[in-house]
Parts: structure tokens; C-alpha cells; sequence
């Protein structure tokens, strides 16, 4: 029998294993981590709640203890890139727990947070950077992260990066890593794209699959109901009466749906919240919380932004509309049964989802066959009752509340025209943000950073607007637009930093200017005292 002693891992990175409560590797574990010690490309087709994350963290934890040399500022030893913010920060805190003796230098790179301490973290240099694509590819721009020094790079759940259209976001990363580097995979399923993502980027690559590919774990007991559309909200209604969950996920297709049924369920008394990309990171944050703490038996979640969830004990799932994508089933599903516990899958299909719930059998190979729910007794609450509390919300009024006597959100409620889906609130006006993210969000991205790798359309030449007055510097002319437009570039947006602007050094330099004229006495706004 493997275990993580005859793995012969660092003996710093195996007592934090055992810090971990982690007794022998599971099977992903047992056969990635050896064959990733050994240096070579690898391909993990496993399944959500394996142990995946420590068949990668672990010899890459365990390379970095034995190595003596750390990558220097401004690089990083080893690289992973997740597809949503959730997954990245699970990593880290997993990464963090397991390296609690070895003492490896981690660093997260998400969006929806500010960029100060992520650009100081990159000036000191880390032993391992976590990352999702697009802030990622933001620090790689601005020349604040090369990975010219980085010996491996791991992308994980490599399908739902594609899913999320981050497959050219996937394919910039890669082709800025050196030649000589050790690439890792990690899918749940292996569609088309990511084959040929592999066979470009990947050398001689062994794979490992733990369980057949795509099916879910055993040990999840699967139910599908057949319903008619109307009576959806009663049979969720139902679902979790007859079941009795007290620890479950609904998933919707639609962040409205999401937010109905949070407020379904609150009117039924049932203590509910909604977890999905137009939440901003602190109400994500305070949801998953709830969760984990019992203090709420119900999130319903949108697909993408249940991917990171990582709660040991979800004991359902429930499949309110059947997922337009196979895959996502199969995703869905494996947020319950997680580190070898029961779970239940309950799904919800009306005559028009059937084609769906046919895909999902395919891919699966698993015959789920349709059962009828009762709907006695599952009446829906008044359409003006009142919904239950719920602490986790209360917590959040309340810093809103602070904030507005604070003053800082005093100015009326984002709309939702204005308000960007992957709740990454845009710097305000007055503060500098170092890196001027550029946030076109993907229409499924939910949850992480925008693939920064498509041009931005450019905005009209305005040649004839006039510049607002106290826009310039003393002694200096004021700006026209017409030179900015001349020279090619969008008035008033800054070009990109080294790489596509023909000017390397462009952003450095003006990074240095402008610390040079903070040194001259100009005040500083929120951002730059941050940064
Ligand atoms: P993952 O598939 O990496 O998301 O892991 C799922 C869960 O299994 C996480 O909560 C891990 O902490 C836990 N886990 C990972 N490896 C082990 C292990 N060898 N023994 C027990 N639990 C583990």
C-alpha cells in the first residue's frame, strides 16, 4: 500500500501533511505525485473532491523545499492557474496548510481585489503563484510576473477554463513559460479543445485516470424527477422537505433564478442564499461562510460560481433546471460525496429538458431513470410573506451601513447596467490603479478575472472633445486628445504596458514618472497609498 511516507516527500512538506489529518494519499495522489516527482508532463483525469489538489501542491511543495535558490523578485517557481477565483483560493489555503513546515512563499493573483499587494508580493519574489487566468495575464503584461524562471505550471480543471472561454487566456500562459518546464493537466472531463491543448503544450505526457472519465462518483445516489416547467418552484419545495437537507447546493442555470428561489425558499422559511457572479466578493465570501459554519442549510448557486466550493459535508445536490452542458453535471454532482462521503443528487427535469438529461447519460454512461415526485402538501408560500433572516446578510447591511457613515458608499446603488457581472466593483475615478484592468468578462465567466487576450474594441476618435478643465498639470499644455489620436491610440486610455504597444518599457516608465512626481509632493488617492 502507498503511503505518503514511502511517497519520500520533503520531511517539512510530510509533517504538514499530517498537520493536515491527511492518513494515506487517495488514488489520484498515490499515482500523480510520483510520476510528478519524477518530472514528468502529466495528465490528471479525475474527479471534483479526489484529492487533486494535493497530488499536484504536494511534490511541487515538496521541489521547492528541496530546492535552494528561491526564483528571485518579480518571478516564480511554480505556477497554477484555476479557472475561478473560489477554486484559486481553495488551492492557496490547502497550498498554505500543507507548506506550514516547509514555508514555501505563495502567492494569489484573483481578481476582484486591489493590485498593491499583489504587485509588492511579485516585487519579493514566489515560490509558488495561484492565479486565475486573467489577473494572471495582467501582471504578466505589466512585467510585473515573468515566468521565465517558472520550472512548472499546473492548470487546473482545464475544462472548465475552456468552458469559461479561457482557452486563449490558457495558451498565452503557456507560451510565456520557458521551453524547458514541466507542464501538469488536471480535467474532469477530456472534450476535444483540451486533447489538443495537451498535445500542443505537453511532452510526452503520462496520463493518470483514477475513475472512468466523466462519471461521477459512485458513491452519489442519483435521482432525476420528472416534472411539468409550472410546477419547478413546488417540487424544489418539496425536494427538500422529503429529504430533509440540512446541508445542500441548488444549482440554477440563471443568477436570477438563483436570486428567486433564495427568496422562494427564505418566504417558505427555509433559510437560503444565492451565490453567483453579480454578488460582490464579500457577500461571496459571507455566503460560503454561512455554509460551511451550518448557520445556513441552502446556497443556490450558478455553476461557475460553485466550482470552488470545497464543504466536506454537502450532503445534496439538487438540479433545479437540468445544465445546458453535460459536463456540468458531473461537476454539479461532485460537490457532494467529497473526501469519501455519501451524497445525494436530486435533479429536476421537465419533458423539454429531456434531450439534456440524454447527453448527461452519455457522457456519464449511467441510465438515470425518471421517477415521480410527489407534490402533495408542497404548497408555495404567499407571494408577500416575509422571508426569513438570515445572519450571514445581516452582517453585510451592517458594513454597508458602516461604510455609508464612512462615507464611502454614499453615492446611490450600482445599477445593474453599470455594475460588472464578475462583481469586480471599477476603481474609483480618483484612485490609481496600477495596472488598468481591462474588464470584458466572458458571458460565463462569473466568477474570475476577463480574458485579457482579445483586442479591446476601440472607442470612437474624438478628435473635437474638449479636455476638462484641472485635467492637466501646471506648466505643462493641456491635452487635445487630437496627439493621442494621432499617435494611433484611444484618447484618454492609457496604452498597454511592455508587449503589444511597441513601447517595452511604456508601462515601467510610467509607473517611475509617476512615483517621481508623487515624491514632488502630489497627493496621493486610496489606490496608490494601497499600493
Ligand atoms: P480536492 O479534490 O483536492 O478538492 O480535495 C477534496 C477534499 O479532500 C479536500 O477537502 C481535501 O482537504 C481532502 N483531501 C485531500 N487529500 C486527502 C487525503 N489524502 N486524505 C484525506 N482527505 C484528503
Amino acid at each position: 500500500m502507498t503511503t505518503f511516507q514511502s511517497l519520500e516527500l520533503n520531511g517539512a512538506v510530510l509533517r504538514g501533511v499530517e498537520r493536515a489529518g491527511y492518513s494515506e494519499p487517495t488514488p489520484i495522489q498515490a499515482k500523480l505525485i510520483p510520476q510528478v516527482m519524477a518530472g514528468r508532463d502529466c495528465i490528471g483525469l479525475s474527479q471534483t473532491g479526489s484529492g487533486k489538489t494535493g497530488a499536484f501542491i504536494l511534490p511541487i511543495l515538496h521541489k521547492i523545499a528541496e530546492e535552494e535558490q528561491s526564483a528571485g523578485p518579480g518571478h516564480c517557481c511554480g505556477l497554477v492557474v484555476a479557472p475561478t477565483r473560489e477554486l484559486a483560493m481553495q488551492i492557496v489555503d490547502n497550498a498554505r496548510a500543507l507548506s506550514k513546515f516547509s514555508m514555501a512563499k505563495i502567492a494569489l493573483l484573483i481578481g476582484g481585489t486591489g493590485y498593491g499587494p499583489q504587485i509588492n508580493a511579485m516585487k519579493r519574489g514566489a515560490d509558488l503563484v495561484i492565479a486565475t487566468p486573467g489577473r494572471l495575464i495582467d501582471h504578466l503584461d505589466s512585467g510585473y510576473l515573468s515566468l521565465h524562471r517558472t520550472h512548472v505550471i499546473v492548470l487546473d480543471e482545464a475544462d472548465q477554463m475552456m468552458d469559461m472561454g479561457f482557452l486563449p487566456s490558457m495558451r498565452k500562459v503557456m507560451q510565456a513559460m520557458p521551453e524547458k518546464r514541466q507542464t501538469l493537466l488536471l480535467t474532469a472531463t477530456m472534450p476535444k479543445p483540451i486533447r489538443k491543448l495537451a498535445s500542443d503544450f505537453l511532452r510526452k505526457p503520462v496520463e493518470i485516470e483514477t475513475s472512468p472519465q466523466s462519471k461521477p462518483v459512485e458513491r452519489i445516489e442519483q435521482h432525476v424527477f420528472t416534472i411539468k416547467s409550472r410546477d419547478r418552484r413546488r417540487a424544489l419545495l418539496a425536494l427538500v422537505e422529503q429529504y430533509g437537507i440540512n446541508r445542500g447546493i441548488v444549482f440554477t442555470r440563471t443568477k436570477r433564478t438563483a436570486d428567486s428561489l433564495e427568496k422562494l425558499l427564505r418566504q417558505a422559511g427555509i433559510k437560503a442564499l444565492a451565490l453567483h457572479g453579480d454578488k460582490s466578493k464579500g457577500e461571496r465570501n459571507r455566503a460560503l461562510t454561512a455554509f460551511k459554519k451550518a448557520e445556513v442549510p441552502l446556497l443556490v448557486a450558478t455553476d461557475i460560481a460553485a466550482r470552488g466550493i470545497d464543504v466536506d459535508s454537502v450532503g445534496h445536490v439538487i438540479n433545479y433546471e437540468m445544465p445546458h452542458v453535460a459536463e456540468s453535471y458531473v461537476h454539479r454532482v461532485g460537490r457532494t460525496a467529497r473526501a469519501g462521503k455519501e451524497g445525494v443528487a436530486l435533479s429536476l427535469c421537465a419533458p423539454a429538458e429531456q434531450p439534456l438529461l440524454k447527453d448527461i447519460q452519455r457522457l456519464t454512461g449511467l441510465k438515470l431513470p425518471m421517477q415521480q415526485l410527489r407534490l402533495d402538501g408542497a404548497e408555495l408560500p404567499d407571494k408577500d410573506a416575509s422571508p426569513v433572516a438570515v445572519d450571514a446578510e445581516g452582517a453585510g447591511r451592517q458594513e454597508k451601513r458602516l461604510n455609508r457613515k464612512r462615507g464611502k458608499a454614499g453615492a446611490p446603488a450600482q445599477g445593474a447596467a453599470d455594475r460588472p457581472r464578475d462583481g469586480v466593483r471599477p476603481p474609483k475615478k480618483s484612485a490609481w490603479n496600477p495596472i488598468r484592468a481591462r474588464v470584458e468578462v466572458p458571458d460565463s465567466a462569473d466568477l474570475t478575472a476577463p480574458d485579457l487576450s482579445k483586442p479591446l474594441k476601440k472607442k470612437k476618435k474624438s478628435g473635437t472633445r474638449k479636455p476638462k478643465v484641472g485635467n492637466h498639470r501646471k506648466g505643462q499644455p493641456r491635452s487635445t486628445g487630437l496627439s493621442e489620436a494621432k499617435a494611433g491610440r484611444t484618447p484618454g486610455r492609457k496604452p498597454p504596458r511592455n508587449g503589444s504597444s511597441g513601447n517595452p518599457s511604456g508601462g515601467k516608465m510610467r509607473h517611475e514618472a509617476r512615483a517621481k512626481r508623487d515624491s514632488q509632493g502630489r497627493a496621493k488617492g486610496p489606490g496608490e497609498a494601497a499600493a
